[in-house]
Order: structure tokens, then sequence, then C-alpha cells
């Protein structure tokens, strides 16, 4: 921190000065503020805000490539920290780390077109999941993009990218085809499976290291059918028969189908339950309500205490009727939220059940009532077509479906509640680990979960050459580790 101080206290007051240097290099739509300037808070909103707070000295608003090529060199010549912000929905403890420097805002590329031929779409770095879904769903197209519409496209992908999509078409960064990304110095490299392809490699899995992506190609789908919605409410005591249910789905006792996701959530619902949190669950089916019924008739056959279904819900719809679109509590700004990730072969019954009981302790805290504990599990069958080595993404994301994490949501910058909510949180992750504890596992957590304490290896792979090739490719892509302060490698 001293350190930081003192470079600060050196670089703040030539900043002004030379960022007006830079300025004059800049394209006509890049935007320069200041801390002083009337623009400076809106630019500081999050989606965490502000318990993820960035020290930031300036912000750019990139316009063009170009610009993000211009603002990199000037950072390094000055040896100035920057750190891009698209979705702003990072939730990791390192990103406030951030000592000072500038904010490369990329929120300006937020392009997404239907390539020719229809077969790929073209994003801008900066893009948001509605922008890109709108895009392409008026062209009867769908990419595989995550599941809340204020978050990017490239932020979940550069980590790997999970979707109601990925039991069809495998995650987000398995269907990246190539990116631009500027490198640390200011150059740009092209890395696609025949330009760059080791880059390409660690783009996939540890890409928030390496580089800034101003635009990238993927793959684009057609829209065929609508999509089946079933929301269910389960009260607490159904625990073991739902968790034993869907593990069923996932050891291959229940044959699942590539159209099926599954998903839900601890949550508080005192119309429900007065007394204890309640799962509510949704059964997603890409189909017709005659198609979907054989599937959720056994989550059904439980007895849920409520039940909604909503049929014909295309691929635009299906983020407000999962309740993750712009207005949704998911996509709450400057509120803060605290995720803290934890990646399982299975449920583990004791455990969840021991989860639930934290969380319905922490949830009687008024603080925190409206927190939930999100219980994903996707779908895996394309996800697991893909060979382990051929991407940075750790294995256990190709072998454990199950994807779940703590959410808890409090008001105000208050140190106690942000202390309280990491302690119930890894307390309930402690929990839901209690299965691969207990067969003496090694665990794992999704990148773009994480907290920000887990060791590498629990983000980036137990293999020993797995971490090995990605320090290698760090030192020749990125060698004075300018990006790091997002599940930094080193
Ligand atoms: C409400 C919510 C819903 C979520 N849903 C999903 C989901 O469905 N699937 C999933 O996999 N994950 C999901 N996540 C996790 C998500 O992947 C991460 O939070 C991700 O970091 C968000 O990216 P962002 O651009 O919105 O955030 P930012 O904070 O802007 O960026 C996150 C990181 O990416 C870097 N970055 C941003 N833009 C670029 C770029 N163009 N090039 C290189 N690096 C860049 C930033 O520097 C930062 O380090 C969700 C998170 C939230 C809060």
């Amino acid at each position: 921190m001293y350190f930081n101080f003192l470079a600060s206290a050196w670089a703040l007051p030539n900043l002004r000065r030379s960022t007006t240097e830079l300025a004059q290099t800049l394209s006509k739509k890049a935007i320069i503020t200041f801390p002083s300037d009337d623009a400076w808070e809106a630019l500081l909103t999050r989606g965490s805000y502000p318990r993820i707070d960035p020290d930031y000295s300036v912000v750019i608003q990139v316009g063009t490539e170009a610009d993000v090529q211009k603002t990199l060199a000037f950072a390094k010549k000055y040896d100035i920290p920057f750190l891009a912000v698209s979705g702003a929905h990072g939730w990791t403890d390192i990103l406030s780390r951030f000592p000072y420097g500038i904010q490369v805002n990329m929120r300006q590329l937020n392009t997404a077109a239907v390539d020719k031929g229809g077969k790929t779409a073209t994003i801008g770095g900066g893009a948001l999941q509605w922008e890109v879904v709108k895009a392409l769903f008026a062209k009867g197209k769908q990419a595989v993009t995550g599941l809340a519409e204020c978050v990017s496209v490239i932020g979940p992908l550069l980590g790997g990218g999970h979707s109601l999509l990925q039991g069809k078409y495998g995650y987000a960064l398995d269907n990246l085809i190539s990116a631009r990304v500027v490198l640390s110095d200011g150059s740009v490299a092209e890395a696609s499976s025949s330009k760059n392809p080791d880059l390409f490699w660690a783009l996939k899995g540890a890409g928030h290291n390496f580089g800034i992506v101003t635009s990238y190609v993927v793959k684009a789908f057609d829209i065929k059918t609508d999509w089946t919605v079933y929301s269910l409410i389960y009260t607490e005591d159904k625990l073991e028969a739902l968790f034993a249910l869907i593990n069923k789905h996932e050891d291959g006792s229940i044959k699942r189908p590539v159209e099926l996701a599954l998903t839900g959530v601890f949550v508080r619902i005192p119309g429900i339950d007065v007394t204890n949190p309640v799962i509510a669950y949704t059964v997603a089916y890409q189909g017709s309500e005659a198609a979907a019924a054989p599937y959720a008739a056994r989550f059904q056959a439980l007895g849920p205490t409520a039940t909604t279904i909503t049929s014909n819900v295309n691929y635009a719809q299906l983020y407000t009727v999962t309740g993750n679109n712009l207005d949704s509590a998911a996509c709450i700004e400057n509120h803060n939220l605290l995720g803290s990730g934890v990646t399982l072969p299975t449920w583990d019954a004791a455990g969840t059940r021991a989860g639930l009981a934290i969380f319905a302790n922490a949830t009687a805290d008024p603080r925190f009532a409206t927190s939930i504990v999100l219980l994903e599990n996707y779908g895996m069958a394309d996800v697991k077509t893909v060979p382990f080595e051929s991407t940075a993404l750790a294995p256990e994301e190709r072998t454990h479906p199950i994807l779940a994490s703590p959410i808890f949501w409090w008001d105000g910058d208050n140190e106690q509640a942000s202390k309280d909510a990491h302690a119930y949180a890894a307390a309930i992750k402690d929990a839901l680990y209690k299965g691969v504890d207990k067969t003496k596992g090694k665990r794992h957590t999704y990148v773009n979960y994480a907290i920000g304490s887990e060791a590498r290896e629990e983000l980036y792979g137990h293999e020993k050459w797995r971490l090995a090739k990605l320090r290698a490719l760090k030192k020749k892509w990125d060698g004075r580790n300018a990006f790091r302060f997002y599940a930094p490698i080193e």
C-alpha cells in the first residue's frame, strides 16, 4: 500500500498534464473524465459498489480500437495501471486492489452484427448481453450468452461463459472463433486457431490476464424454437428429494436432453414460508409445453407449493421470465453484491442442507434478507465434448455440472456488513463443499465466480503443466503483468 501511495503521489500530478497530450491523439468519440468533472460519479457505477471500488484517477471512454491502443501505450510509457470496464459486474475482491490509474471504459464499442453467411457474429469488446441478444434476435439468431442482460458478453466468455444454451452449444468460449486483442504495450494481436494459437488458448479460460479484446467473432445459431419455463417453489422439507432428483439428471440415471436447463435459488419468500427460506427452482426447456411436460413432471411430482408455467418464451424474453433483465434485482447497480462460487461434481445432501441452514441464519438478519444462493445445473452435454487440454479452462469446468454461489446484497458503505457477508458466504461455501472435502477431492471455483481468496490452482486447474503453461504465456504476452486485477495468474 505504501508503495502504491508513493507511486500514485508521483504519478497523479503528471497524469492530468500527460493525459492532455494523449487526448490530442485519440478519436473524436473518446471522452476523458477526471474526478472533478460532473460526469465522474456516473462512471463509477458498478454492479457491486461501493463494495467493489477500484481507485481510478481518470476514465477514458474509448471510441475505437486505436483509442485502446494509444491509451495502453500511454499507460506503459508512464507506468500507470489501467483496468478495462465493460459490464461493470465483476465481483472479485481483487478489483478493489486497483490502486490508481486509468479506467478504460469499453462501452462505446458495443456493436453486434450477424456476419455474411449467417454462421458467425462479430461483437464489440464492450457490448452487453442485452445488446447482443437484441441485435442477433432481430436476424433470427442467437449466440451463447449468459443469464443477465446487464453483464457484458466478453467478461463471462474470457473465463468460460456459463449459459442456458451450454448443454447444446458448450460454453461461450467454446464458440469463440477469433478475437482482436490490444496487448499491454498497445499493439494489436489477432488470436484464432491459426493466428497466435497460444494466445487464443490462453484467452479461452484465463483471458482477463492477457489483453483488452476490442472485437471478437463467435458462432451464431438459428433460433428454431421458443422455451417453456416452469417456475416451481419448494418448501425446505423437499430439499433432499429435490437435489437427489437433480443429481439423477447428471449421473445418467435420467436421460437428459440438451434442451433442458435446470437452475434455482435459496431465497426467502415470506408469503410462502414465514420462518424458513424456500427453494425457487426453474425447469427451462427449449421446446413446446407438450415437449417439456415429461421433464417437468418429475419435478412437479415432488409437490412444489407453487407452480407457474410460461410457454412460448423466445430467447430475448427468457431474461425477463427468469428474472435476469435490466430491471431485475440481479442487475441492480450501486448496491453491494458479494458472490463466492462453488463448483461441484454432485449435490451432497448433508452439505446442501447445512448450506441452507447457514443461509437461513444469515437472511434472518434484516441486512441480508433479500440475498440468495444460486444453484445452477445448466447442462453439460456439449461442454463435455471439448478436450480438457484444448483451452485454458480448468478441467473441472467440463466434468462438474454444478455451479453454485451465495449472493449477498446489502445497502450502504458498511464495513461490518461486508465482513459479516464474507463470513456467511465462506460458511455456506464450506458447507456446499462438504461432499468434495469428504472424499478428499480438490476444490474448484469458476474464475468468474471467484471472490479473490482462492489459490490459483483452484481457479485454473490442479495439473502442474497448466499453470506453468499459463505463466509462460503470461511472460510472453504480458511480461510486465499489467493485467493483474481479475483472477490473476501471478
Ligand atoms: C448479475 C450477474 C449475472 C451473471 N451471470 C453470469 C452468467 O450467466 N454466466 C457467467 O459465466 N457468468 C455470469 N456472471 C459472472 C460474470 O461472468 C462476471 O461477473 C464478469 O466479470 C462480468 O463481466 P463484466 O464485463 O460485466 O464486468 P467488468 O467488471 O466490466 O469486467 C470484468 C473483468 O473483465 C475485464 N474486461 C472487461 N471488458 C474486457 C474486454 N473487452 N477485454 C478484456 N477484458 C475485459 C475487466 O477488466 C475485469 O477484469 C454474472 C455476474 C453477475 C453480477
